[in-house]
C-alpha cells in the first residue's frame, strides 16, 4: 500500500499514520519529521529549514522532494509506505508520481481528514513531542500510556514545536487552504480520495481509515 494522508495541520495525520504503520508494517514518511530531524541535526538543509518552519510558512518543494526522493528508494519502503505532510502543494504531488512512476507504482490511496476549522487551534496547542523520536501526543487526547514516558522509544523528555503558537498556526492553515487544499480535487479526479471525519476520536477515525483502506 502506498497512501497520502491530506489534511490541514493538528488533523490527527501523525497519531494515525503511525497506527497505520504499525498495523500494515508500512514505512512512516513524515516530511516535518524529517525536516524537524534535519534542524536538530544542524545540517546544511535544517539551517535552510528553521526559519521557515518556525514561521509556520511551507520550505521550498525542490528541497522536499529531493527529501522524499532519497527516502522512497531505501529497503523499507518497497513493502508500501504512508506519507504524512507530504505532498502538500500541486507541484510536489505531480513531482511525487513521476518519482513512482519511474519505479512502475503508483498510489493506492489518499486520504483526506476532514475536520471543524475551529476546533484546530484547540487542538494544536495542547500538543507535545518526545525530544528523542518525535512522537506527537496531546494533553487531553492523546497522552503516553504511561505519564512522562514516550509510547514509542521509552524516551522521558517531552517539548512543544517552535511553531505551535497561534501566530504560526494561523500562517500553517493558511499554507494549507491556499497550497496545500488544491490537491483534493487533484486526486478526487484520479480517483484517489477518501475523506474521512477527523473530528471523531483517535480509534473511530482509524476505523474509518481502514474501512476506506479496505474499499
Ligand atoms: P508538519 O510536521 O507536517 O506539520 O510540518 C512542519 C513544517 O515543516 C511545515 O509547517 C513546513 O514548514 C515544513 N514542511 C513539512 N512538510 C512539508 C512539505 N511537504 N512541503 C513544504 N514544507 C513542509
Amino acid at each position: 500500500m502506498k497512501i497520502v494522508l491530506l489534511g490541514p495541520p493538528g488533523s490527527g495525520k501523525g497519531t494515525q499514520a503511525l497506527r497505520l504503520t504499525k498495523a500494515h508494517g508500512l514505512a512512516s514518511l513524515s516530511t516535518g519529521d524529517m525536516l524537524r530531524a534535519a534542524v536538530r541535526a544542524g545540517t546544511p538543509v535544517g539551517r535552510e529549514a528553521d526559519a521557515t518552519m518556525k514561521r509556520g510558512e511551507l520550505v521550498p518543494d525542490e528541497v522536499v522532494v529531493a527529501i522524499i526522493g532519497e527516502r522512497l528508494t531505501q529497503a523499507d519502503c518497497a513493502r508500501g509506505f504512508i506519507l504524512d505532510g507530504f505532498p502538500r502543494t500541486v507541484a510536489q504531488a505531480l513531482a511525487l508520481d513521476g518519482m513512482l512512476a519511474k519505479a512502475g507504482q503508483k498510489l493506492t490511496k489518499v486520504i483526506e481528514f476532514k475536520v471543524n476549522e475551529a476546533a484546530l487551534v484547540a487542538r494544536i496547542s495542547g500538543r507535545f513531542n518526545c525530544v528523542k523520536c518525535d512522537a506527537a501526543y496531546h494533553e487531553t487526547n492523546n497522552r503516553p500510556k504511561r505519564d512522562g514516558v514516550c509510547d514509542r522509544c521509552g524516551g522521558t523528555t517531552f517539548t512543544r514545536r517552535p511553531d505551535d503558537n497561534a501566530q504560526a498556526i494561523k500562517v500553517r492553515l493558511d499554507a494549507y487552504r491556499k497550497q496545500t487544499a488544491p490537491l483534493l480535487p487533484y486526486y478526487r479526479k484520479k480517483g484517489l480520495l477518501m475523506a474521512v471525519d477527523a473530528m471523531a476520536d483517535i480509534d473511530k477515525v482509524t476505523k474509518e481509515i481502514e474501512g476506506a483502506l479496505a474499499a
